[in-house]
């Protein structure tokens, strides 16, 4: 049945997993189930191009364990989707939903797709086909997709307003990450960006003694990459080098965040600006740097580079961009990880934020949503830092054993059907 979703994400996925179970000493059958998705969808969307042509689209809507809650996850729209890494990324969620202790079960979705290779409104005729397509297993109490990299709240509109044309009435907690006016929550799209801000000023504390500087390099600046680089500035962060899928800049004395966070604004690219050096997304990786923040696709640090990073800590802002062979080079390194799970689940708390606003009908300020949001950032990394401490376990061992064990308990207590 893994043949099934054989994947160089899945394999990692699956072998943090086991390596996680082996110190919750978990029974053989809770691992069985929870290795491998509860449902698997796979689709294929026909949409009418622009020049009259028809093309089709492969997607997939993966719900990896439901026994929280509804499912939760975003929907990935890039070239590389198949259903081995929505199927990694799902099971990512299952754990990430764990440790936040939030009523939520993982899933993930995508399609298989370059979403800059389409018009406006291509995007949105494939968006509607693929959401009509997925419609029977998603649902305000069932399954909630979210933004993740390639999508955005117009997409999530879309999203929203296909599946309340079905329904005959507006659902607007269906989806999280839509625009405000139509019941999206203040602070959503900060959110993953500040939390893991948030995370990085917590873990430099903690590692007082290893980390003296605060120079930082993003791989990535997108929506998460973006609002890292303008919080992290504002605490008294220095920005050092940035990229996009195109190549990135590097300037040691620091970098204009201003300026650099109106580029994506103008659609520009980020060797547009000429106070830095430019580098590619292979240099922005080993530069020297105090933190270093992987905020784009996965895999990214691998064996062939571990051994070559020059910074002094790693958060991962996007999710799983460092293998298992990584992990344990940097363990050696003594280099701390701080895991996806822990680090970038700041979007994830306020789509669940969104949720309840949606669902209670009553909406919060963004004050709130705020401080609540660095409140849980703050607890979670506490708990995390706390059990790595208490079990001589690294951080991603500890993120994954406390997400794993929640899940796996809820399992248990609620016994198997029929
Ligand atoms: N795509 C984001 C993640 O990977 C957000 C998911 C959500 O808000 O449901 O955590």
């Amino acid at each position: 049945m893994y043949e099934l979703f054989k994947s160089p994400a899945f394999d990692n996925a699956v072998t943090q997993f086991e390596r996680a179970c082996e110190n919750l000493a978990l029974d053989d059958w809770l691992r069985e189930r929870l290795k491998a998705p509860q449902r698997t969808l796979i689709v294929n969307c026909p949409v009418r191009m622009d020049k009259g042509n028809i093309k089709v689209f492969t997607g997939y809507r993966v719900q990896h364990n439901l026994t929280l809650g509804p499912g939760k996850g975003g929907i990935r729209y890039h070239p590389d989707v198949d259903m081995g890494e929505v199927a990694a990324l799902a099971m990512g969620m299952s754990w990430k939903c764990g440790l936040a202790e939030l009523p939520f079960g993982g899933a993930k979705g995508g399609v298989s797709v370059d979403p800059l290779s389409l018009s406006l409104n291509e995007l949105e005729r494939l968006t509607r086909r693929y959401t009509a397509e997925i419609l029977p297993i998603i649902g305000p109490n069932k399954d909630i997709p979210a933004p993740d990299m390639g999508t955005n709240p117009q997409i999530m509109a879309w999203m929203m307003d296909t599946y309340s044309m079905t329904e005959g009435y507006t659902i607007p907690e269906i989806v999280t990450g839509k625009p405000v006016i139509i019941g999206g929550s203040l602070g959503r799209e900060e959110a993953t960006g500040y939390g893991v801000a948030y995370i990085v000023d917590d873990a430099l504390r903690h590692f007082e003694k290893i980390i003296q500087g605060k120079r930082v390099a993003i791989q990535g600046f997108g929506n998460v990459g973006t609002y890292t680089a303008q919080k992290l500035s504002d605490i008294g962060y220095t920005v050092v080098a940035v990229s996009d899928i195109y190549g990135g800049i590097y300037n040691p004395s620091g970098l204009p965040v201003q300026e650099l966070l109106e580029i994506p604004r103008q659609k520009g690219q980020i060797q547009d600006l000429k106070e830095g050096d430019k580098i590619t997304n292979a240099d922005l990786l080993t530069i020297e740097c105090d933190i270093l923040i992987p905020a784009a696709i996965g895999r990214v640090i691998t064996k062939e580079n571990a051994h070559k990073l020059r910074c002094k800590m790693v958060v991962e802002a996007a999710n799983g961009p460092t293998t298992t062979d990584a992990d344990d080079i940097l363990e050696e390194r003594n280099i701390p990880v701080i895991p996806d799970v822990l680090a970038n689940s700041g979007g994830l708390i306020v789509s669940y934020f969104e949720w309840v606003q949606g669902v209670q009908e009553y909406y919060w300020s963004k004050d709130r949503v705020i401080s609540e949001l660095q409140k849980r950032m703050h607890n979670g990394f506490n708990r995390v830092s706390n059990y790595a401490r208490e079990k001589r376990v690294s951080l991603r061992m500890a993120a994954l054993m406390l997400g794993i064990y929640q899940v796996a308990q809820a399992k248990q207590i609620r016994g198997l059907y029929p």
